[in-house]
């Protein structure tokens, strides 16, 4: 694969002739990310009004600038205002404006946080904060509380202390790696994590997410994908929002990834002025499985301090499900989820399917608007559940199968649980009946 022109241009701008040959050396790029307006100036040739630029750099005062050469390369030169790679990358102004329904940690994760690292907000697994810092600041982050805080990578100590908080929580079969971005750890330094967290019985999957496929995709080197083969299991999700950013080189990096056995997802985030197009998102998700991503999530915007701007409505997202369910290949459409601010975690939003019911039918439209019934069973046999797997006739038959406790809506639809209703806390009527 030869470099653009635009990469030369660039390459040879960083530093003279004999770099060509870094421009796919990973820590070249690092080394090399743009962080000032000037150097973004002189290698892309744009050049913002002396006013424009006096409000660029405040705000970069507040959230800082960091784009490798590599995405920088994407960016649209003679039409950079309306472009997705610039805007993902390059701040605005408006990130200065707040509005006061944004939180600085809407998800409230370091409310969710029993040790340092970890967030464990659902019964199963956790997010593990591996690494703080990241090769690109996406203009978009969800944690830009964090961004611009002193780049760095947890120490074994405190790391240590995040795998024994796994090591002691038998609850926990599934391990997020987060951040920042973990691929921004050396091989070595990963591999022993994994190493450490596989000696764990009860942890069965290892999840990875990382957006260096589609901002440093020569991070994905056959070092690093011989190395993860060896801890198997391992789940990878990274951050496509444009079909524009599927290149010669990101598709190279997925691919690699595949081809070492490495199940791989999508997470998109839903962007005003970015993606909030039913046929853009279309064509995205196409590309994806072309390329053996599965799109996973597509995130409704958080209220996280500094996105206002990127914002859209909930009903463009759910115009965009519409708009893809029964109209691509089913494997291609991802759940449309709102993180609950707050801390509840992922909720799924979509249109509605089921438009009506009776007891013995349940009416539904599909993609084109048919309007169809579902005839319910005559005879089917409810069985009472006495929470006896050992007796039942439909043998689940393994060793781990006990129980669980039912929480929430499952509690409701329990037949052993004598719960009526859930309550909020302090609900004035039942406060009364109490007095
Ligand atoms: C998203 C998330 C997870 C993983 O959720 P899945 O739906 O299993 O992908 C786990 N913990 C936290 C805190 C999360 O935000």
């Amino acid at each position: 694969m030869n470099l653009t022109q635009r990469q030369e241009n660039i390459a040879r701008k960083i530093e003279d002739a004999v770099c060509i040959s870094k421009w796919r050396d990973w820590k070249w790029q690092v080394k090399n990310v743009i962080q000032d307006i000037d150097t973004f100036e002189k290698l892309t040739g744009i050049k913002f009004e002396r006013e424009e630029k006096e409000k660029l750099i405040k705000t970069l005062e507040i959230f800082p600038l960091s784009i490798t050469p590599f995405y920088l390369s994407l960016i649209d030169t003679e039409n950079y205002k309306n472009d997705p790679i610039f805007k993902q990358a390059f701040p605005s102004y408006k990130e200065l404006e707040k509005s006061n329904c944004e939180m600085n940690d809407p998800l409230a994760e370091d409310a969710d946080s029993p040790v340092e690292l970890i967030t464990h907000r659902y019964p199963d697994r956790v997010l593990f904060h591996i690494s703080n810092a990241c090769a690109m600041y996406c203009r978009h982050c969800t944690r830009k509380r964090k961004v611009g805080d002193v780049d760095y990578i947890p120490q074994k100590e405190k790391i240590e202390k995040g795998i024994k908080y796994i090591r002691e929580n038998k609850e926990i079969r599934d391990v997020l790696l987060s951040g920042g971005d973990p691929f921004m750890l050396s091989d070595e330094y990963l591999d022993w994590i994994l190493t450490e967290l596989r000696k764990i019985e009860h942890v069965e999957v290892i999840r990875i997410g990382t957006r260096t496929p589609v901002v440093l995709p020569y991070r994905i080197t056959e070092n690093l994908t011989n190395m993860l083969k060896k801890h198997h299991p391992i789940w990878i999700n990274t951050h496509f929002n444009h079909p524009r950013e599927l290149t010669p080189s990101t598709k190279k990096a997925v691919e690699k990834l595949a081809d070492a056995g490495i199940p791989l997802g999508n997470q998109s985030v839903l962007l005003a002025g970015v993606n909030d197009c039913p046929r853009i998102i279309k064509k995205l998700v196409q590309l994806l499985v072309k390329n053996r991503v599965r799109p996973y999530y597509l995130y409704q915007c958080d209220l996280s301090e500094g996105l206002s701007h990127f914002r859209t409505p909930v009903g463009k997202g759910i115009e965009i499900m519409e708009s893809l369910r029964g109209h691509t290949s089913g494997f291609a459409i991802p759940t449309y989820v709102i993180d609950a601010p707050g801390g509840g975690g992922k909720i799924p939003v979509m249109p509605n399917y089921l438009i009506s019911w009776s007891t013995n039918k349940v009416i539904l439209r599909n993609y084109e608007g048919v309007i169809t019934a579902y005839k319910e069973p005559d005879n089917y046999q409810n069985i009472c559940c006495d929470l006896n797997c050992a007796e039942c006739d439909l043998e689940l038959n393994i060793s781990e199968g006990e129980e669980v406790i039912a929480i929430g809506l499952e509690k409701l639809l329990s037949e052993h649980d004598k719960t009526l209703s859930l309550t909020p806390e302090n609900n004035d009527r039942l406060n009364r009946r109490e007095n």
